[in-house]
């Protein structure tokens, strides 16, 4: 690059402030990237300057799931600027904050194209994302980490070791055991594993016979629970269960049209229980 200067990551330099958050999920589809956008809009309403960063090279759902379509990113001299999501403030709607927004999917040359993002391709790329990028000064860093326990969840806990790793999960054992993996490479990184998220814990739904509300477990129980007592085990300090969430349609519904829960129907269970998460971190 001509003898020009590789730029430091912010986040990794002494004194820097922003929390840097990576959710981790052992396999794919249990809500990684629910859970990341719908925590991330629940500390922006708050007024928290939050910053995402997708780094799911299967998925990056992230863009849709904030209504940003194939918005792409602009330079300002050699400097990528986030896509902005605007959220309404939680105490008055009049106010705004926004939301930093960068997907890997964005560097693609088109919406279809299939990149094969391995080893130092892939090393580099995030690299570029966390470092020449004009983040701000931002109170959290999400970082939507690929399923497994792959490649980015390894460079990341190189380039960044202060950050610290959420671990989503259903309650189906199945796939407790490979989120469980997942937090185990955290540690073996040296990242504090911050503690678990349950997802699609039951469904509430209305019994037609006796008309009272029952919780159906769809994918089972105790899979939360199994993956904190598993991980406090392994890295020798309390790893906490802090959420449960329940399945709600609206969430779904939410995720596809672009307006996460928390802000489009918080009085739902589902948006309370990832509110309070945000609380709690
Ligand atoms: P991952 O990032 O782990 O692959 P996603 O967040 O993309 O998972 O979620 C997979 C699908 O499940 C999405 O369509 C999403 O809207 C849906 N989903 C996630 N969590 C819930 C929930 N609690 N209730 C209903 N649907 C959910």
């Amino acid at each position: 690059r001509g003898g020009q200067m590789e730029r430091l990551i912010p986040f990794a330099q002494p004194g820097n402030l922003t929390k840097v958050l990576a959710v981790a999920s052992g396999k794919g589809g249990v809500g990684k990237s629910s859970v990341t956008v719908n925590l991330a809009v629940a500390l922006a309403r708050q007024g928290r300057k939050v910053g995402i960063l997708d780094a799911d090279i299967y998925g990056h759902s992230i863009p849709d799931m904030l209504g940003l379509g194939d918005a792409r990113p602009t330079m300002v001299e050699d400097m990528i600027m986030p896509v902005p999501a605007v959220i309404p403030s939680k105490d008055d709607p009049n106010v705004t904050h926004d939301i930093a927004v960068i997907s890997i999917g964005m560097l693609k040359p088109s919406r279809d194209q299939v990149v094969a993002w391995r080893g130092p391709i892939l090393d580099r790329a995030l690299t570029q994302l966390l470092a020449d990028v004009y983040w701000g000064d931002l109170d959290f860093l999400l970082l939507d980490l690929p399923p497994g326990t792959g490649d980015v969840a390894m460079s990341l806990g190189q380039k960044i070791p202060s950050s610290e790793v959420l671990v989503v999960t259903t309650p189906q054992q199945a796939a407790s055991e490979v989120s469980e993996r997942a937090g185990t490479m955290a540690h073996i990184m040296e990242q504090k594993v911050l503690g678990v998220v349950e997802n699609m814990s039951w469904l509430e739904t209305l019994c037609p016979h006796c008309s009272k509300t029952h919780r159906v477990e769809l994918f089972g129980t105790g899979g939360g629970r199994k993956v904190a007592d598993g991980l406090t085990e392994r890295v020798h300090y309390e790893v906490p269960l802090l959420g449960q969430v329940p399945f709600d349609e609206a969430l779904l519904a939410g995720g596809d049209r672009g307006a996460p829960i928390v802000a489009a129907a918080p009085e739902h269970p589902a948006a309370q229980a990832l509110e309070a998460l945000a609380a709690d971190i």
